[in-house]
């Protein structure tokens, strides 16, 4: 077992820009990312998992830079034809894309585990480190707005996130096991740091931290805990982040993120402007990622800080 693995809980799209970061000045065999899967929904006959395929085509170099999600070189034949039909047509899944979760389908039905079929797939992209489910049972995020209680993906994609978030749940977290591999990794003594990507607190790193025993494996795994802040100069770079702050009835700040995350924390990475009010020790650096080389250079940050935490 690797002594040296740096284990990093990520999203989709934020999450993904530092794993490409940590990717680039980490051997292969010392980065697990643990993929959010509170994001993935049944849709169409097929098993859709948003954050684990985002890291899977940023990490293995497919991924639609101009559009922000799915994968470059992408044909729409698909979706136009199901559009014709009368089908629903609000999930946008190219036809490379679909190839992937027609595949995932079929072998989740054949009985192989979705941690199984998420390592074959990234193994068959050419991806060196291992990205993992949190879990292999469904953990299914709900939203309630005012008309109550909605799927996930219905507030995120089909209504754009226009409702107001008045409550979060992760639905079958409280009977999630974590994912085994995972949870070897965050063995006492095991990993050299947790690393929690600039990822949406709320509906990217909290599913994570609900599954049973995964966050009490981070406080006890001895590694230094350090975030990324999501928010920069005091907005979200992206989504619905600060909306959702807002709405929930929180300041939009770094320090909102950081107090989501509690004493599991260790350390703080927050842009210059963005410091004030946080009890964590704190290393201010520039945590906008444009290009490759402000990935890698965040990444090295998170790991000296982390490094020096231990
Ligand atoms: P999603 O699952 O695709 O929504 O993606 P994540 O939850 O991983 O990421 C969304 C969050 O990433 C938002 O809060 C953004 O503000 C944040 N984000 C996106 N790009 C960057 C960046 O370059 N730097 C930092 N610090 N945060 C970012």
């Amino acid at each position: 077992m690797n002594q040296r693995t740096v284990v990093a809980l990520s999203g989709g799209v934020g999450g993904a820009k530092l794993a490409l970061g940590l990717t680039r000045i980490l051997p292969p065999d010392d980065l697990l990312v643990v993929a959010n899967t509170g994001d993935d929904f049944e849709h169409l006959g097929l098993t859709i998992c948003p954050d684990t395929d985002t890291l899977t085509y940023v990490l293995a170099g497919l991924d639609n830079t101009e559009q922000g999600w799915g994968r470059r070189d992408e044909t729409w034949s698909f979706m136009d034809t199901i559009g014709t039909l009368g089908g629903a047509d609000w999930f946008r899944l190219g036809d490379r894309d679909l190839a992937l979760h027609v595949e995932r389908t079929r072998r989740l039905r054949a009985g192989e585990s979705l941690s199984q079929v998420t390592h074959d797939i990234t193994r068959r992209l050419g991806i060196g480190p291992r990205i993992l489910p949190m879990s292999d049972d469904p953990v299914r995020t709900r939203v309630r707005c005012d008309e109550g209680w909605i799927d996930f993906q219905e507030y995120f994609v089909h209504r754009q996130c226009r409702p107001v978030v008045r409550e979060l749940a992760f639905e079958g977290a409280g009977v999630a096991r974590p994912q085994p591999e995972v949870m070897a990794a965050l063995a006492p003594g095991r990993a050299r740091a947790v690393v929690i990507c600039p990822s949406n607190p709320f509906i990217s790193i909290e599913p994570i931290l609900a599954v049973p025993g995964l966050r009490a494996a981070i406080a006890a795994s001895g590694a230094p805990v350090v975030a990324v802040s999501p928010i920069v100069g005091g907005r979200a770079v992206k989504g619905p982040t600060a909306k959702m702050m807002e709405e929930l009835g929180l300041a939009v700040s770094a320090a909102s993120a950081a107090g989501r995350y509690g004493d599991l924390l260790d350390g703080y990475i927050v842009d210059e402007a963005d410091g004030a009010g946080i009890s964590v020790a704190t290393r201010a650096a520039p945590t906008l990622m444009k290009t490759v080389e402000d990935k890698e250079a965040l990444a090295r940050t998170v790991l000296d800080f982390a490094d020096s935490l231990a």
